[in-house]
C-alpha cells in the first residue's frame, strides 16, 4: 500500500514498540523490510525516489546473492520479471583476449536491470506488508536511547516536513547515507578517488550468459547482458580514477567508452546503441566506524562500501538484511513497555561485528585485487596468469561470488546451494 502524501502526517499513534522505520527502498531496505514484515513488525518504508527507477550499478547479482534470494522466496518472482543468468565473467586488460572464470557449475550469477529488480523487491515487500512511501526524504534522524524512540524528520514532496517515530530506524539509504551522518555514525569523508557512469545499451554479438571486464589504465569497464536472456539489453559501466579523468567521464564518457570497447574487441555485430542512461555514481569508499548507535542500525551500502569492481555489493545489501532481521527476531520477543534495556541495546551493537564478521573476507579480496590492479605491471602480470591457468581464473571468479569458502577457513555465505530443479540451472 502506498499512501498518499496528504495522508502522511506526523505520528498517528502508531504501536511504537512494533514500529520499525526503514530509510531507503533498493534492495537492502525492501528486503530488511519484507523480512521484518514477516517476522510480524509494523514496518514503514520511505524513499526519496519513486519506483521503479534506474541506478548507478554494474547490474549484475552474484551466486551468493542469487541464494539469498532463493532462500527469501523471491528468486522465482525476480526470474519471471526478466533476468539474464550468467555463468562467470571474462577478464582483459585493454588489449588481448580475456581470461574465463566460471563460477562453480551449480551456480549462477543474474543480469537484471536495477530498475526491474529493485521494484520487484520493492512490490514483494508491499505484499508482505510493508507501508511504502515513495518520493519523501529523509533530512534528519535522532537515534533515541533506552527511553526515547527513535525520530526521523522527513521532508514531503511539496517540501512540508514531519517529524516520525519508531523503535528502530533502519538506515538503507546508501553510499551517502543521510541516516548514518544525521545519528552521529562517524563517516570519514574520502577524497573522491574513482566514479562511474552507467548507461543501458542495446546490441547483439557477444555470448549472453557472461560478463566482460575491461581492466585498462586508470578505468575498468563492465559490460553484461540484462533483462530477458533471448533480449538484446546490456549495462556498460566506465569506472574511472582520478580527479582528471572524473572531470572527463562527465563531459565525454559515452565516447570513452566506446572507445574502450572497440580496443578491447568485444564481438558487436554492429556498435550498440545507447537507449538510456547514465547513471552516476562516485567516490566509493565509505567506511563507517559502526553499524548501530542506539536505536539506529544501519544495513547494504549504508552500513561502509568499498568498490563496485567485483560487484559483491547486492549480496552484502541482502545480507546484513537477514542478519538484521535475525537479530531483531519476530515481533513476539519484544517485551511491553515503551523503554529498551541496556541489553536489549546491546544486542542490537551486535549487529555492526555480525555483519563485519559476513563481509570481512570478501573485502580484504577486494582491496587485494585494488592494489594489483592499481599497478600496470602487477595488473599484465595477474592477467597473464589468469589466462594460462583457467582453474585460477575461476576461483579468483568464484571468490567474488561469495559462495566459497574464503582462506582462513571463513565461509562467505551460509546461504544454502540453489536448489537444482530451479529452471535457470
Ligand atoms: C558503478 C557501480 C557498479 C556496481 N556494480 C555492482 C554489481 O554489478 N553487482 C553488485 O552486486 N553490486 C554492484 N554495485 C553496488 C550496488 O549497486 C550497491 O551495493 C547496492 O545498490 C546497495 O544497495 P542498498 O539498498 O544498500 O543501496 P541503494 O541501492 O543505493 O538504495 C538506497 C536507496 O535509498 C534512497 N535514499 C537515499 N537517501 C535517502 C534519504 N535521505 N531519504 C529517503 N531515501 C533515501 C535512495 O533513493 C535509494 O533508493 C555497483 C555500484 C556502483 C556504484
Amino acid at each position: 500500500m502506498t499512501v498518499p502524501l496528504d495522508a502522511f502526517g506526523s505520528d498517528s499513534g502508531a504501536d511504537l514498540q512494533r514500529r520499525i522505520l526503514v530509510v531507503g527502498g533498493g534492495p537492502a531496505g525492501a528486503t530488511t523490510s519484507l523480512l521484518l514484515a514477516r517476522n510480524g513488525w509494523d514496518v514503514t518504508l520511505v524513499d526519496r525516489s519513486t519506483f521503479p527507477r534506474g541506478k548507478a550499478c554494474g547490474e549484475c547479482l552474484n551466486p551468493g546473492g542469487v541464494a539469498l534470494l532463493a532462500e527469501f522466496g523471491l528468486l522465482d518472482r525476480v526470474l519471471e520479471a526478466g533476468a539474464t543468468p550468467l555463468t562467470g565473467w571474462d577478464l582483459s586488460t585493454q588489449k588481448g583476449s580475456p581470461a574465463q572464470g566460471y563460477f562453480a557449475p551449480e551456480d549462477r550469477g543474474l543480469g537484471i536491470e536495477r530498475r526491474t529488480f529493485d521494484h520487484t523487491l520493492l512490490e514483494a515487500a508491499k505484499e508482505a506488508g510493508v507501508e511504502v512511501r515513495e518520493g519523501v526524504q529523509v533530512v534528519k534522524v535522532g537515534s533515541g536511547d533506552g527511553r526515547t524512540p527513535a525520530r526521523a524528520r522527513i521532508r514531503l514532496r511539496r517540501g512540508a516536513e514531519v517529524v516520525e517515530e519508531a523503535r528502530f530506524v533502519v538506515g538503507a539509504d546508501g553510499l551517502g547515507s543521510r541516516v548514518a551522518s544525521a545519528s552521529g555514525i562517524h563517516r570519514p569523508v574520502r577524497p573522491p578517488r574513482r566514479a562511474s557512469l552507467s548507461w543501458r545499451i542495446q546490441g547483439w554479438g557477444p555470448p549472453r550468459d557472461r560478463g566482460r571486464l575491461i581492466l585498462g589504465e586508470g578505468y575498468t569497464v563492465g559490460v553484461a547482458p540484462v533483462g530477458p536472456p533471448s533480449g538484446s539489453l546490456w549495462n556498460a559501466t566506465l569506472v574511472v580514477a582520478g580527479e582528471a579523468a572524473r572531470k572527463e567521464l562527465s563531459a565525454r564518457g559515452w565516447d570513452r567508452l566506446q572507445e574502450r570497447m572497440e580496443s578491447a574487441r568485444i564481438p558487436w555485430n554492429t556498435p550498440p546503441e545507447k537507449i538510456d542512461g547514465p547513471w552516476g555514481s562516485g567516490s566509493f569508499h565509505r567506511p563507517v566506524s559502526s553499524a548501530t548507535r542506539n536505536r539506529v542500525v544501519l544495513v547494504g551500502d549504508a552500513a561502509g562500501y568499498f568498490d563496485p569492481l567485483t560487484g559483491q555489493g547486492i549480496y552484502r545489501a541482502l545480507k546484513s538484511a537477514q542478519l538484521l532481521a535475525e537479530l531483531l527476531g519476530p515481533k513476539s520477543h519484544v517485551h511491553p513497555g515503551r523503554a529498551l534495556s541496556p541489553v536489549d541495546l546491546a544486542l542490537l551493537g551486535l549487529h555492526g561485528p555480525r555483519l563485519d564478521r559476513a563481509v570481512r573476507s570478501g573485502r580484504r579480496l577486494q582491496k587485494t585485487i585494488d592494489v594489483v590492479l592499481s599497478r600496470r605491471l602487477s595488473r599484465r602480470a595477474a592477467l597473464a596468469s589468469l589466462r594460462a591457468i583457467p582453474s585460477v581464473a575461476s576461483g579468483l571468479i568464484r571468490l567474488t561470488g561469495d559462495r566459497v569458502p574464503f582462506p582462513e577457513g571463513r565461509v562467505a555465505s551460509t546461504a544454502p546451494t540453489l536448489p537444482l530443479e530451479h529452471p535457470i540451472l
